[in-house]
């Protein structure tokens, strides 16, 4: 199904994350992320994100291009009190305007900290008092630096705190509105982008563009973008720039021809967690739940028991490790082992049936394998894991040479456990 899209105003912006630490390595730059999102809700792009260090030299040129490209740039971080944050100065030169004490914020400031400390402002936070002429203070509820909206001939520079929840906080509580009021069309509405994410797991990536090759036309203007993680690829449907409505619906279309291609891999959307997806389908068959687990080590029965109400399904998880607890804990046959090795479908497939039959459920999971770095073997690699399932009788199980380190093998191992369970139960 087609909808007419009729035309709409959107608006690009540039972000700037400013912060020698970002560049270093030393801190994750969420706030281009977090600014990304929650403008992209709004119908505003992020055209682009720059980061530079706490150098007023290149905070200057990288700002001049971005506001001849844009006209409309987020800068984050460099407002602090300290020699080494300098947004406000590089803002104040490329505006061609001098910085000013504001008199009202310094006193402000002044009795923020008298309030919160009973002392006096250090002197240094007088410089978080400078603000370039004729901007406007965005004020923060949560920390001493203001946001700054400056506007000149060249366009609009949004100053904000680097901290990211005083980001977060100004960003909301006075940006968007702002913003979302330049965007008001002539119809009255606001566009918005809205996303929608599939969820799929235990499929590869590239068998899934194969199962989907041309759909790209056959959902316009929705876009498809492939995000693999350790629990899946994740297939991220966006609808740019749209009434609100419009943007529902064409998403509602999209997310029906993929599920028409590739719906048996689909567990669910948004933040749906495979653990309660599974939990819930074992709910409606009266089913209880037991765990064998050697290499994952009790990472299935945790991500089982982070889901609340898990219960009244789970019974509990035996963390089967050396040979020796295989045999006399879950009832593996010792000629098993030594004619298949402990990493083997024979194996799995009997820990599956024995913590079954001895913690008294009609459905489990079982996981060997080896997680690496050492323990590999030319017919048993690094990553080679044998999963099983077991739902009233029915067994299934599962072979998987997973790329990767330790704790990536781990928890790829302990997702597709579930998702074969998952997969048996569906039958
Ligand atoms: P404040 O006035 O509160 O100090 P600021 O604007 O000076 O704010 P910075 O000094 O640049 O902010 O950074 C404060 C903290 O926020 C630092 O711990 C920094 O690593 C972190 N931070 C800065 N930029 C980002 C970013 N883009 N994403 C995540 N964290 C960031
Ligand atoms: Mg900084």
């Amino acid at each position: 199904m087609r909808l007419p899209v009729p035309p709409v105003s959107g608006m690009d912006l540039e972000v700037i994350a400013v912060g020698t630490e970002l560049l270093r390595g030393h801190t994750i730059d969420t706030n281009t992320a977090e600014l990304a999102a929650t403008l992209g809700e709004v119908g505003i792009s992020v055209a682009r994100c720059t980061t530079v260090a706490d150098d007023q030299s290149q905070i200057e040129s990288t700002l001049k291009d971005a506001l001849r490209r844009t006209g409309l740039v987020v800068l984050t971080g460099g407002l602090g009190p300290t020699p080494d944050d300098v947004t406000r100065e590089a803002v104040a030169e490329v505006f061609g305007v001098e910085l000013a004490v504001d008199e009202e914020h310094l006193e402000r400031l002044k009795s923020w900290f008298a309030d919160r400390s009973g002392r006096a402002m250090p002197h240094s936070n007088a410089k978080q008092c400078e603000v370039p002429l004729g901007a406007e203070l965005l004020s923060n509820q949560q920390g001493s630096a203001p946001g700054i909206w400056m506007k000149g001939e060249d366009g609009i520079a949004i100053l904000l705190p680097g901290v990211p929840h005083e980001m977060k906080h100004i960003l909301h509580a006075q940006v968007i509105p702002r913003l979302r009021d330049r965007l008001l069309t002539s119809d009255g509405y606001v566009a918005v982008s809205k996303s929608l994410t599939l969820r799929t797991t235990a499929v590869s990536e590239s068998l899934l563009a194969d199962l989907l090759a041309g759909v790209e036309s056959d959902i316009a203007p929705v876009t498809l973008s492939y995000l693999p993680t350790v629990f899946g690829v994740e297939l991220c449907l966006t609808a740019l720039r749209m009434p609100p409505e419009n943007a529902v619906q064409v998403l509602a279309a999209a997310e029906s021809t993929l599920r028409e291609r590739i719906g048996k891999w689909v567990y669910g959307t948004g933040d749906d967690d495979l653990a309660a997806v599974l939990l819930d389908r074992l709910r409606d068959r009266g089913a209880r739940l037991a765990v064998a687990e050697s290499c994952t080590g009790g990472l299935v029965g945790a991500r089982i028991t982070s889901v609340p109400g898990s219960s009244d399904v789970f019974k509990g998880s035996l963390v089967a490790y050396d040979d020796s607890v295989k045999i006399s804990q879950l009832g593996v046959a010792e000629s098993s082992i030594r004619e298949y090795g402990a990493v083997s479908e024979e194996v799995v497939l009997e820990m599956a049936e024995g913590v079954s039959r001895r913690l008294e459920t009609d459905a489990a999971i079982a996981v060997t394998g080896i997680a690496g770095p050492s323990g590999g073997s030319p017919e048993k690699p690094v990553g080679t894991v044998y999963l099983a399932a077991v739902l009233n009788g029915q067994t299934m199980t599962s072979r998987k040479i997973f790329p990767g380190e330790r704790e990536w093998v781990r928890n790829r191992s302990a997702q597709d456990a579930l998702a074969l369970l998952w997969e048996l139960a569906l039958r």
